[in-house]
Parts: C-alpha cells; sequence; structure tokens
C-alpha cells in the first residue's frame, strides 16, 4: 500500500540548534537576567532566531519544518508548561517566560527544578515533577503561538512536542508523593491534555505534529510499551488532530516498533544511526508499516561528520516497500551540532571536508530525499561531488602508524600497577602523608583577570611569553594561599586551562577546535567541544612546566592533574570510523606519555579526572560491561606505567555510583574523589567495600556559594568514618573552584583543614 503523496511530509529534520549562530539567544537572556534589558528585548531576538531558523530551513529545500523547536532555556521545560505541570513552588508566577526561568533558576524559597542529562547527550533538561495533586490541563500555548507566528512568516510548520509518554518517564514524583506513586499514572490525563493541544493546533491549521518519544530507545518493560501503544491509540483516535509523527531517536524502538506500527498514527521517524539494529527487524514485515510515513533518520544528529550519502541511501532505500512512504530525515535533532561549518575559518581543509554542521547535513537530507524519490540520476553532480571529498578524506592521513604499532606492543602489564595494598605501604613511606591528608580537585578561582589574559592572550593582544608570565604570577598566588590555609596536598589551580576537555584538544594532535561550534548544554550554558578526527597523540608535554614550576614553590606535594580518556571523547566529537575503544586507548597512550613525563618531573601525585565515567553509560543494559571495559582499559593505560610509589587519584563528579562501583574499583586510583556532600557521605555505603583504597568524599558542596562551618565539616568527616577507616580517608571539596569567589574559597578551606586536623587529633 502506498501514501499519496499529499499526505507525507517530504525530506524534514527533527530538531535545530535554537541559541543563534552567534550564540545571540545566550546574550539576550543573560542581559535580560542580569537587568540590563527588557522582555520585550528579549522576546524581539528569540522572534528574530525563530524566523531566520524557519526560512533557512525552507529556502534550504526542506518538505516539512518542525516548529516549536526554540526554547528560552529547554523544551522539556516548556513542554511541562504546555500540560500544566508546575510545581506548586512556582504556581505564584503567572509570566510564562518567568515561569520557566524560576524553574530552571529558583527564586527565594522555590528551589530550581533539577536539572540531568538528556540521555546519553551532553544536554540537560529540566526534570519535571508530577504528582497525583498535578492539575494536567492545557498551559502555555507555546506551540500554538509559534505555529501561528510562523505561519505568518509564510511557514506551515510541524510543531514539536516530547510525547507524553517520554515526558512521565523522564518526571520524577513531586515532593509529598506517596511511596509507590510512579508519575506514569497520569499517563490517561496526559493524554487526554495532549488532545486538547492537538485539536487547537489543527485549528490553527497544522497539517502534522511531531511527538518524541526517545525514551523508548533505553530499555522499556512491557507494561511500558503497552502505556505507548494505550496513549497513541487513544491520541490517533481524536478526530480534530494533525497527522502525528512519532519520533524516537538515540537508539533502535525495539519492542516499541511494532507497538507504534500497529496505532493509527500516520508517521514514524527512525533513528537509523544509533538505531540500525531496527532495520534488521522489517523482516517479517512489521504490521501496520505499510501504512506509514516512515522517516528515515540517515543522516546522524549527534556528530559533526559529513554522511557517506551512497550508504545512508541504502539504508533509506531498504524501507521502500515495507514503509508506506519513506522520506529522509536526520537520527535526531540537530540541537547537539553546530550552527555552519561555513564560519569555521581557521579550520585546515582536509579538516574541513569530514564535516558537516547543522546546515550541511540540512542540505545533506534535501539531497538524499531527491535521490531518494527522483533517483540518484536526477542529482548526479551532486552525488559526484560529494564522492570526491570523500575520497579525499580517505585519503588523508587520519592513521599514525606509530601510534597504532605503540598501541598493539603493549602487553598487560601497561595496564596493570602493583597490588594495591603493596602500592599503599610503599606510597605511605615515600609521601608522608598524615592521616585524613587535605587537598582540592584542582581548580582555583578563575579571575575575572585570568580571563581577561587569556582572550587578550587569543586575540594577539599578549603574547606567549607575557602570558605564561602572568598564569605562573597566579601559580605562585594559589600555591602561597594554599600553604597558608595549610593543606596537605596542594595544586597549581589550573588558570592556564580555558576548560579541562578543550585544553587538552588543543595540545594534541588528532584533534581540532572550532571559533564558532557552540552546543547548548543547558539554559544558556555553551560548550564548544573539539573535534577528534584522527589518531591521537602528544606532540610534546602538555602540563609538565606548569606543574614542575608549581612543586619548586613548595615543599608541599603539589599533584600534577590530568582528564582522562572518558572525559575527553564524552565532551567531544569522536570520528565513528573505528570503535570508540581504539580511539579512546589512543587518548590514554598520550596520557601516559604525559604521566610519565610528570613523575620524572618529580610530580609524586598525579590526578586523572574522569567526571563523565557514567555520562557515556549506553542506554541499553547489554552494551554497557563492553563500554566499562574500555573505559577502564583506557584509563589504567594511561596511569599503568608509572612506579607504585606515584600516587594516582582520579575524581568522578557524582554521587550516584550504582552499577559503576566496579568499573570505579577497576580504575585502580590509588584515591579517588567524588561528590558526597549532598548525599551526606551516603556514597560511601557503596564505594566503601566497593573501592577498597584511598577515598575523598567530598565534604561540601562547590555549587553554592555559602561557607561550610568547621562543625559541619567534621560532622561530615565523622559520617565518612562510620563507612572507612581513617587511613582511607581524604577530607576535599566535591568538586574543582573554579566558578566560586575567592574569598569564600578561602574560608572554607579554611574550616576544612581545620576540620580535618581536629578528626586526626581525634582518630
Ligand atoms: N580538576 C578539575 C577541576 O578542578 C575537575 C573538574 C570536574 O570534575 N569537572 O576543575
Ligand atoms: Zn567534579
Amino acid at each position: 500500500m502506498s501514501i499519496p503523496s499529499s499526505s507525507t511530509i517530504g525530506s524534514t529534520v527533527l530538531g535545530y540548534p535554537r541559541i543563534g549562530p552567534d550564540r545571540e539567544l545566550k546574550r539576550a537572556t543573560e542581559a535580560y537576567w542580569a537587568g540590563r534589558t527588557d522582555a520585550s528585548a528579549l522576546h524581539d531576538v528569540a522572534a528574530g532566531l525563530r524566523r531566520d531558523t524557519w526560512t533557512g530551513l525552507r529556502d534550504a529545500g526542506l518538505g516539512s519544518v518542525p516548529g516549536n523547536t526554540f526554547s528560552f532555556y529547554d523544551h522539556v521545560g516548556d513542554t511541562a508548561l504546555a500540560v500544566g505541570a508546575v510545581p506548586e513552588r512556582f504556581a505564584g508566577v503567572t509570566d510564562p517566560l518567568e515561569r520557566l526561568f524560576a524553574m530552571a533558576r529558583g527564586r527565594t524559597g522555590a528551589p530550581a527544578c533539577e536539572m540531568t542529562k538528556w540521555f546519553d547527550t551532553n544536554y540537560h533538561y529540566l526534570v519535571p515533577e508530577v504528582g497525583p495533586d498535578t492539575r494536567l490541563a492545557p498551559g502555555s500555548r507555546k506551540a500554538l503561538d509559534e505555529f501561528r507566528e510562523a505561519l505568518r512568516c509564510g511557514i506551515t510548520t510541524r510543531p514539536v512536542l516530547v510525547g507524553p509518554v517520554t515526558f512521565l518517564l523522564l518526571s520524577k514524583p513531586a515532593g509529598g508523593a506517596p511511596e509507590g506513586f510512579r508519575p506514569l499514572h497520569l499517563l490517561g490525563p496526559l493524554v487526554e491534555v495532549y488532545r486538547d493541544l492537538l485539536a487547537e493546533l489543527a485549528e490553527a491549521g497544522a497539517e502534522w505534529v511531531q511527538l518524541d518519544e526517545p525514551a523508548f530507545a533505553a530499555d522499556r518493560t512491557p507494561e511500558e510499551v503497552t502505556a505507548l501503544r494505550r496513549a497513541y491509540d487513544r491520541l490517533a483516535s481524536a478526530t480534530r488532530r494533525p497527522k502525528i509523527l512519532v519520533a524516537s531517536y538515540f537508539g533502535e524502538l525495539g519492542p516499541a516498533l511494532p507497538a507504534l506500527a500497529a496505532t493509527a498514527v500516520e508517521g514514524l521517524a527512525l533513528d537509523l544511526v544509533a538505531g540500525a539494529a531496527d532495520l534488521d527487524s522489517l523482516d517479517p514485515a512489521v504490521p501496520g508499516l505499510d501504512r506509514k510515513v516512515v522517516l528515515a533518520g540517515v543522516v546522524d544528529g549527534r556528530n559533526v561528520w559529513r554522511t557517506d550519502l551512497d550508504r545512508a541511501l541504502a539504508t533509506a532505500q531498504r524501507l521502500v516497500g515495507v514503509a508506506g512512504r519513506v522520506e529522509v530525515s536526520t537520527s535526531c535533532s540537530l540541537l547537539h551540532v553546530p550552527y555552519d561549518l561555513t564560519a569555521e575559518t581557521a579550520l585546515p581543509g582536509d579538516v574541513v571536508d569530514m564535516l558537516a554542521f547543522a546546515r550541511q547535513k540540512v542540505a545533506e537530507v534535501v539531497l538524499l530525499g531527491r535521490a531518494l524519490h527522483e533517483g540518484p540520476d536526477a542529482v548526479a553532480a551532486d552525488l559526484d561531488a560529494a564522492r570526491a571529498v570523500r575520497e579525499r578524506v580517505a585519503a588523508t592521513a587520519r592513521r599514525d602508524e606509530r601510534v597504532r604499532s605503540r598501541l598493539d606492543a603493549l602487553g598487560p602489564d601497561h595496564y596493570r600497577r602493583g597490588p594495591g595494598d603493596v602500592r599503599a605501604k610503599v606510597q605511605r613511606e615515600a609521601l608522608g602523608l598524615p592521616v585524613v591528608p587535605t587537598t582540592t580537585i584542582g581548580s582555583f578561582p578563575q579571575t575575572a583577570q585570568i580571563r581577561r589574559d587569556r582572550a587578550a592572550h587569543r586575540s594577539g593582544v599578549i603574547d606567549t611569553g607575557t602570558y605564561a608570565e602572568r598564569m605562573r604570577q597566579e601559580i605562585v598566588r594559589v600555591v602561597r594561599l594554599q600553604e597558608d590555609i595549610g593543606l596537605d596536598v596542594l595544586v597549581h589551580g589550573e588558570p592556564e586551562r580555558n576548560d579541562m576537555v578543550q585544553y587538552f584538544a588543543e595540545n594534541l594532535d588528532g584533534f581540532a577546535t572550532t571559533d564558532h561550534g557552540w552546543v547548548q548544554s543547558y539554559g544558556s550554558r555553551c560548550v564548544r567541544p573539539p573535534i577528534l578526527h584522527s589518531d591521537v597523540s602528544r606532540p610534546r608535554p602538555i602540563t609538565v612546566e606548569w606543574a614542575r614550576f608549581a612543586q619548586s614553590l613548595s615543599d608541599a606535594l603539589v599533584k600534577g592533574m590530568l582528564t582522562g580518556p572518558v572525559t575527553i571523547l564524552a565532551w567531544s566529537f569522536v570520528r565513528d570510523d573505528q570503535p570508540l575503544g581504539d580511539t579512546a586507548r589512543q587518548v590514554g597512550l598520550a596520557l601516559c606519555d604525559e604521566a610519565l613525563d610528570l613523575e620524572a618531573a618529580g610530580i609524586r601525585i598525579i590526578q586523572v579526572d574522569e567526571p563523565a565515567l557514567r555520562e557515556l553509560l549506553p542506554l541499553h543494559e547489554r552494551d554497557r560491561p563492553a563500554y566499562l571495559d574500555w573505559a577502564v582499559d583506557a584509563f589504567r593505560l594511561a596511569v599503568g606505567a608509572v612506579t607504585d610509589a606515584t600516587q594516582i587519584h582520579t575524581h568522578l563528579c557524582y554521587s550516584e555510583f550504582g552499577e559503576v562501583v566496579g568499573a570505579i574499583d577497576g580504575l585502580d586510583a590509588d584515591v579517588t574523589t567524588v561528590e558526597a556532600a549532598r548525599s551526606r557521605m551516603e556514597v560511601l555505603a557503596d564505594l566503601g567495600p566497593g573501592v577498597p583504597r584511598g577515598l575523598g568524599p567530598g565534604v561540601y558542596d562547590v555549587h553554592s556559594p555559602e561557607v561550610p562551618g568547621t562543625d559541619e565539616l567534621v560532622d561530615q568527616l565523622g559520617a565518612a568514618l562510620r563507612h572507612i577507616g581513617p587511613d582511607r580517608l581524604w577530607a576535599n571539596p566535591d568538586c574543582g573552584l573554579k566558578t566560586r569567589g575567592e574569598a569564600e574559597t578561602v574560608a572554607a578551606l579554611t574550616n576544612l583543614v581545620a576540620a580535618a586536623r581536629r578528626v586526626r587529633d581525634s582518630a
């Protein structure tokens, strides 16, 4: 059965960046927050960005332009407002813009909503809170307003909303909800609200609406799949509604695919990059799919690599005859990639050849759509041109045989240090630290002066020598400060680092960094992930001179500071032409060179940060052991060659360990520092027995400007000692101090040292 072309959708993308090509939204939002401009100025900037996005996508030749992809902060927060899921503490805030900002940033007496990672991406959403008393009802009319606004630009958009089932699966029970309450219990009433929203959109002229259900790309119970089926049966049964496109992404739908195919929704979007496995489940035919438009998500929305158009076309063609109608799309929203490659004027030509940002991916989608429907001959010249670029890429030297043969030559010994208890003994003698030693996680407050110096250096106003001298002055200041405070293990403070990953990317071969490649992380916060495109190696020492200099200033031990391989990968765009584990080992080897040089320079403690270890954990349970294996391997390679007397620390930025405890133990670090203050050291219940070496549970939260009192810190250490002995306990803050002010930092660390001494004396 085929679908009349009038009712199809054309080639499209599932979503688009919204911060503005030049981060206009960030600037406008922050100016508004600071009270420098009013709401109408902010709304003007937003309207301009929306218009440019809609018209740009239409002019690029997409058959359907997504709407409601804009947000002042976060699309999950927007959805909560659209369905009336507003936590009670924000009910008094009536202005919709202010309400969203209040939920995101909190206000006096009303703490902000929790924020957490959007599946396995680096984007963070506001966690909705729902309880039995949440009165779900159509709330903000943002999707409708933006639909009408686009109509006035002459464009009939396809409004995008987070689907009802994913919305509830991402929600948490509101405070006070009874034991056993699950947000999914509200699915019935929530679906009725969606029916109302859909009716309004249909009334306004919407032909299609897109409901995103990425939660079904993760492991789901049969009950949850049944709930999905019921929800869409009910939505599809409405008489006044646009056609419904259900979009899933970040993996395969698995059992949710036949469930959705059996409903009467008109379209399904499949992620055929991360979820290519769904293709194999199409034979025998999935009942119902032949009545639907299926969007083949063949252009990767998560990464910055140019698409292999021939392969993508062949993938899309596999659906022909299986689906009622096939259209080309991105695998997920383009929210996760930067706007436009043509803005990068400093990238080497051979790297540019490898890349496609959002705008380039839209062009790929359009081209593939034409190739699919008009036949490859209709676009032969464009396909040939793309092939020629790919051939150039294939011929460029992404491989570094020296790196590969070094890795091949490594035996198990390079991944293994001496037994932990032996190392502990050697280190106790070599380092001479007191029990409950005090330290910090690495960075010290990044003063306005440091930031100015870095900007001046980047733009050429001060030369490298002057810049280095200023950084050395800062290191002197920070070392003296720590000596005065009386910390046991000092750090150099990381003033020379713009960012813990970008800094290493800039100093390793195999990476490129961009000037404008910004991606939204949350709200107005954007990151510029480096691009890991070729084999990685370390052309010269990176951190060694800074560490050596810092150590030369003090008799106390100064710890060297590296970022671990998993975190470097997690916060970069990583080449997809080889397994991640192979790339991780290359980074591990480069870090191993650095660790050995630090050791040779007299640095006796080296910390390798892995705050992203849990972040990269695959959505599917079955993929996790393999991931943890290579993650642990890469870390062990980085630190495996130093002597037993050199103490290896690692730092992890979160407090829910669950199934990664085994992997953390596998890292085999001598000391592991973690976030713990907010959970009152509860993390040690798992980590204490699970990671039988040194542990530094953070004793105060660095996200708050409040200075913890000495008594409170003594309490925290006391709580920690209920789980582990004093010989294993370290005293340190939760995380780095770079976003804190100077005065509060000094006060907090002074109290921390006092608390550790008190505990030490009584231990
Ligand atoms: N060493 C880093 C710092 O202190 C660690 C940051 C992190 O864990 N995210 O800033
Ligand atoms: Zn941290």
